[in-house]
């Protein structure tokens, strides 16, 4: 990609992932972003490498929960009412996913993907010098009994369907593996090839330091339109002016929707706002990402503490942030661990980009040749961050995209 000068929009793991992988193919690469690493959900998250979470978070039996999403503030899924309207016709889409066949196409496609994730982290980050943020210890799921995982038994079915390596654990099993878990939880399912990043926010800021090292641009400042040029590049309009490039690639997480309105696409992109607490004392010793099944959260040791992280709450972008979201999730953590010091603890949200059929975009814009898009990792973006980071720039250098990369076009949604 010599002599191809590119713009990434958003610096968070999408977009910081990309710009290194553009700059390893040779391209002169700017990252524009409004705060580098203060808004974005690529600090604040799980951490975990979900290599095998190839299920997508639409369910079967979804709509029998609807009543519950909208007036359960505490439930694991829910939607505010400001969501309600704001993301209406995104929430209809999402709602046809949760057909058998619908979740089968989905795990068709993150297949593609997620099970290239381990190891196109390891590889990213020892090219960088930074393989102490991450751990290949696996992933384990908790129940508080074996009837509790027999009710996620067509995931479970679906997931070994696909390779995935799951093995199912009694209490000696758990026990066997992280011997912290308290007797709440009776049941659990091992996934040996699984990993975590053990400090999210210290990847992107590496990420950030490997970039300026390569000589790439890191420019401050909020994007309102990347616009194609009469010369055949592409304008970036910030506050401070406008910027030519021969390409950009918008990777803004949750906040691409504007930009590509502005093109003239429809993506189905809508926010999922999730929350994280940390315990720098919790006194919890873990070797590996623990997902409290029943509650949707999952707790990692983190190097700054014990970091629990989860919920999904479909709300307008923007809107005030509640709180007792987080609070919530100190309740599910003192469930598995009753001993565990839950004071002080840091509390933080972060949004989450997501399309209803839970997999990314990525490839070229329809009509304008030279704007590509990277986004709408929802709930697997630090997990998928590499490969797509390294897909994207592939496909930019070869022109064409290849089969696999073909099935995450903007097309599927009839741009
Ligand atoms: C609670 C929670 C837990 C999670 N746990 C996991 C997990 O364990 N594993 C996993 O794989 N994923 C997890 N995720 C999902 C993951 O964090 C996201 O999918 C991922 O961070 C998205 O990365 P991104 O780079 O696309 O977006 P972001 O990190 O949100 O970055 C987008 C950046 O673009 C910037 N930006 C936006 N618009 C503009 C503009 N117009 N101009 C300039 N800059 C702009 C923003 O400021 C931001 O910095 C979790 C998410 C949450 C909320």
């Amino acid at each position: 990609m010599e002599n191809r000068s590119v713009a990434v929009i958003g610096g968070g793991i999408v977009g910081l992932c990309t710009a290194y992988h553009l700059a390893r193919l040779g391209a002169r690469v700017s990252v524009f972003d409004r705060t580098f690493g203060l808004d974005g959900a690529s600090s604040g998250n799980a951490g975990s490498i979900s290599s095998g979470s190839v299920l997508p978070v639409a369910y079967r039996g979804m709509a029998r929960d609807i009543p519950k999403m909208l007036f359960d503030p505490s439930g694991p899924l829910r939607v505010t009412m400001g969501g309600m309207v704001r993301h209406a016709a995104w929430l209809a889409r999402f709602l046809r996913e949760s057909s058998e066949a619908r979740i089968r196409a989905s795990a068709e496609l993150q297949v593609q993907l997620v099970p290239k994730s381990l190891a196109a982290h390891t590889a990213l980050l020892e090219a960088i010098g930074s393989t102490d943020l991450i751990r290949t210890t696996g992933q384990l799921h908790l129940y508080p009994d074996a009837a509790a995982r027999a009710k996620d038994a067509f995931g479970w079915a679906l997931r070994r369907e696909h390779g995935v390596v799951a093995h199912d654990l009694d209490r000696a099993g758990v026990l066997q593996i992280e011997p912290s878990i308290g007797p709440a939880y009776q049941a659990g399912v091992f996934l040996p090839d699984q990993g975590m990043i053990v400090d999210p926010g210290g990847y992107v800021g590496r990420m950030q330091s490997v970039l300026r090292q390569a000589a790439a641009a890191l420019v401050t400042g909020e994007v309102r339109g990347v616009t194609p040029a009469a010369d055949g590049g592409v304008s970036v309009e910030t506050a401070d002016g406008v910027h030519a490039f021969g390409e950009a690639v918008i990777a803004a997480g949750a906040w691409s929707g504007p930009l590509v309105k502005r093109l003239g696409l429809s993506i189905p992109l809508a926010n999922q706002r999730g929350f994280h607490v940390q315990f720098p004392h919790s006194g919890v010793e873990l070797q590996r990402v623990v997902v409290i099944a029943d509650r949707k959260v999952f707790v990692t040791p983190m190097t700054g503490g014990l970091r629990a992280a989860g919920t999904v709450e479909i709300t307008p972008l923007g809107s005030p942030v509640d709180m007792r979201r987080a609070a919530a999730l100190v309740d599910h953590v003192k469930r598995v661990w009753p001993e565990a010091a839950t004071e002080p603890h840091t509390a933080w949200s972060g949004e989450r980009p997501c399309l209803p059929d839970t997999v990314p975009v990525m490839g070229r814009a329809p009509g304008h040749p030279n704007v590509w898009l990277n986004f709408g990792h929802g709930h697997l973006g630090m997990t998928l961050s590499a490969v797509c980071g390294e897909a994207i720039a592939q496909l930019m250098a070869a022109g064409e995209p290849n089969a696999i990369v073909r099935l995450f076009g903007p097309e599927r949604f009839g741009n």
